[in-house]
């Protein structure tokens, strides 16, 4: 049992200063002030001057590594615990990425599954960048089903020179397959779309919502911001109740001088701004992904990669630079992706729900991270770390 004293708390509304009681991994109870009994044997934490917010929620990580765009030595590493938590990430849903083939699903699921007697919450997604995808069953459907790390398809590329150039026909059977697996498995089966950079945009899904049965719901498209014609369209489709997912940057500074790239705080604001539901958008981090930089002619210049570190630092960028309530900028790292994702017991400093808690400084610096209970990070520093980290 641990029992953190005087947090501010952020379950994402702010609630004030409070005790948050946990045991068994689970939030007992958050109330002004908690009365241990003498004989109880709790670990007291000291929340003094700290604030408290759900653990964050990383939809979109190559855990596994990804890409390989200009050659084999350009091959992304692994996710690694500590990589995670030392910035507040407790729950990470894995994806393979552009490529499917040098790294697949019975590597991706080892992964969670590592992850998880590492004591974290990990997920991941069937599927790969190209269509025809590939599975671990050969059926989209039946991995939902029956693979319990699997909780959706992705990421699927369309509009974008590295996909398999998918027709809209077989884009929709992988939706539809996708719901299928979740409505039989009482999962998200959510389809998490790699949007590329090309004028289609996300015209296959719109067409999708248009045409077929298919809500909105089930998809989330990523890389929203990655440049001012696309963010556009995606303005436009939250404003018709989709989800969003931005992708972060943690050296946007740079990536605003080779390329239109929107930055998150800013498309952020504008949404809000624009009268779009707080609801409505997720932050992800691409971690350990390629981010190849390709000519306008498809040439291939240079190659950098995701971080996981840039969930945190864009949440403070829309508090700092934006000046956007933290308890409205926080939800697109905590309640949006764990009601996206259809992860119950996440998301949210609540009784009942999973202890997975980030204490952060006033200037928004990660102090303390409990995932599932247990302490990962104390002073910023992580205390749990994998065999070989
Ligand atoms: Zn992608």
């Amino acid at each position: 049992m641990k029992l953190i004293k005087s947090v501010k708390v952020y379950s994402p509304e702010y609630i004030g200063l409070k005790d948050i009681l946990i045991a068994g991994g689970k939030i007992c109870r958050i109330a002004d002030k908690l009365n241990i009994p003498d004989d109880w044997e709790v670990e007291i934490i000291d929340g003094e001057g700290l604030l408290a917010t759900p653990g964050f929620i990383d939809s979109h990580v190559h855990i596994l590594g990804g890409g390989g765009e200009g050659g084999f030595a350009n091959r992304t590493p692994e996710a690694t615990l500590s990589g995670l938590t030392r910035h507040g990430i407790t729950t990470v849903v894995g994806c393979l990425g552009t490529d499917g083939y040098g790294r697949d699903l019975t590597a991706l699921i080892a992964k969670i599954k590592g992850l998880r007697e590492q004591g974290i919450t990990a997920y991941g997604y069937t599927g790969s960048y190209q269509i025809p995808v590939r599975t671990l069953t050969g059926s989209i459907t039946q991995d939902i089903m029956v693979v319990d790390e699997l909780i959706g398809t992705g990421e699927i590329a369309i509009s974008d020179h590295r996909s398999s150039q998918p027709t809209y026909d077989e884009f929709l059977r992988v939706c539809a397959d996708t719901r299928l697996g979740g409505i039989l498995s009482g999962k998200a089966g959510i389809i998490n779309i790699h949007l590329g950079d090309s004028p289609r945009k996300m015209d296959m899904i719109l067409r999708a919502i248009r045409e077929t049965e298919i809500p909105s719901t089930q998809f989330l498209p990523t890389h929203v911001n990655r440049n001012a014609g696309l963010f556009e369209e995606a303005v436009e489709y939250a404003k018709l109740g989709g989800t969003v997912d931005f992708t972060g940057n943690e050296d946007i500074d740079y990536w605003e001088t080779v390329c239109d790239e929107v930055r998150v705080s800013t498309g952020i604001k504008r949404m809000l701004d624009e009268g779009i539901s707080s609801d409505l958008f997720t932050i992800s981090s691409d971690g350990q992904g390629s981010l190849p930089l390709f000519s306008p002619e498809g040439q291939f210049l240079g190659i950098g990669m995701g971080q996981s570190s840039c969930l945190l630092k864009e949440v403070r960028e829309c508090v700092q630079r934006e000046n956007i309530p933290l308890e409205i900028a926080i939800k697109a790292i905590t309640s949006n992706p764990a009601r996206v994702l259809c992860l119950s017991a996440k998301g949210q400093l609540k009784e009942g729900f999973d202890a997975d808690i980030c204490l952060m400084t006033d200037d928004l610096n990660i102090h303390t991270v409990i995932a599932r209970g247990q302490v990962m990070v104390k002073k910023g520093e992580p205390v749990v770390k994998g065999l070989f980290e």
